[in-house]
């Protein structure tokens, strides 16, 4: 039986990074004996809190961020927010990764927020283990521990990957219409920003298919077969899956949060490139309604349909 440090408790907002790593998060801090606290699915007032701390130009899905570590201050002892600063040769990260740490302790600071915090910088040797020991070490578990906690984490995390993969080669065996979703995971799985519009999908009897599940080396190498020179790891694994999946669905979604400054240039060059299949560029704001978002569905659906010679007008 693990030994718990019952008197601590680490808060996770539900953003940005959690939707990546949240296996490898939580089950280390379960094998440290750490309790945590994850804030809950984003609504309404989380976006509101977050877009009144947030400056206007902050894309919503950072906005929302700021919002999931408002709701956590008083209810832990720390905020766990990581900083990374790459991802080694699959290249750079967008520069909200980088700064979100700052970003979160200057707009919290007469908060007294208190940050958990793990630094990912490639130039350093085993950057994310050796980053993962420095924070078990400094909420005070032994090394040896923290690194098996390391490793279980790792583990859970390619455990979920696989199961995920496994599940959406079933959906691509559906004899339905089948759309490719490019948005990050933390856009599309936000129960606020992503999740309307998966489930008018499914309403509109199609099948999601999400470009960011999918074997990520694999993406990386494919990717430039659409770019040669994205700098952004995360857009190349999602443009990648477009090599992946393209042969396999009927037509493309993407979606992005607003103003997303890679998405806006990395789309341009998806819809300049991408010439044989419908693609639908949806770009989300957080304040806008389902209503315009549902009719953009619906026609783009229709375009498939008829394309399919499905179309009939009774629909
Ligand atoms: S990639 Fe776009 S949506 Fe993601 S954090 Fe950066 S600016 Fe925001």
């Amino acid at each position: 039986m693990l030994e718990r440090l019952t008197e601590m408790i680490i808060g996770i907002p539900r953003g940005l990074l959690y939707y990546r790593y949240k296996h490898l998060w939580l089950n280390f801090f379960e094998e440290l004996g750490i309790d945590y606290i994850v804030s809950p699915e984003t609504n309404k007032e989380i976006v509101t809190s977050g877009m009144a701390y947030a400056v206007d130009e902050a894309c919503i899905t950072s906005k929302i961020y700021l919002g999931h570590v408002e709701w956590l201050l008083d209810k832990c002892d720390y905020i766990l927010v990581p900083r990374i600063s790459d991802c080694g040769s699959a290249g750079k990260v967008c520069t909200k990764f980088q700064a979100i740490y700052d970003l979160a302790a200057n707009t919290f600071r007469d908060r007294t927020i208190k940050l958990l915090y793990y630094n990912v910088d490639s130039s350093v040797a085993d950057s994310e283990m050796a980053a993962f020991l420095k924070m078990g070490r400094f909420l005070g578990r032994k090394k040896s521990r923290c690194l098996y906690a390391y490793f279980k984490g790792k583990q859970a995390q390619k455990n979920a990957q696989f199961l995920e993969l496994n599940e959406q080669q079933h959906l691509l065996k559906e004899n339905k219409i089948k759309v490719l979703i490019i948005a990050h995971r933390y856009t599309i799985f936000d129960k606020y920003l992503g999740e309307p519009i998966l489930k008018h999908l499914h309403k509109l009897d199609t099948v999601p298919i999400i470009g960011d599940i999918a074997p990520k080396k694999e993406a990386i190498a494919k990717s430039v077969e659409i770019s040669e020179t994205l700098p952004w790891a995360f857009n190349r694994e999602l443009v990648g899956s477009i090599i992946l999946y393209r042969d396999r669905v009927d037509g493309i979604i993407l979606v992005s949060a607003f103003p997303c400054g890679p998405d806006s240039l990395v789309n341009e060059i998806i819809i300049r490139k991408i010439k044989d299949k419908p693609v639908l560029n949806l770009v989300i704001d957080g304040q806008e309604g389902m209503a315009g978002i549902e009719t953009r569905l619906e026609s783009f659906v229709d375009i498939i349909r008829f394309k399919k010679g499905e179309f009939t007008w009774k629909q």
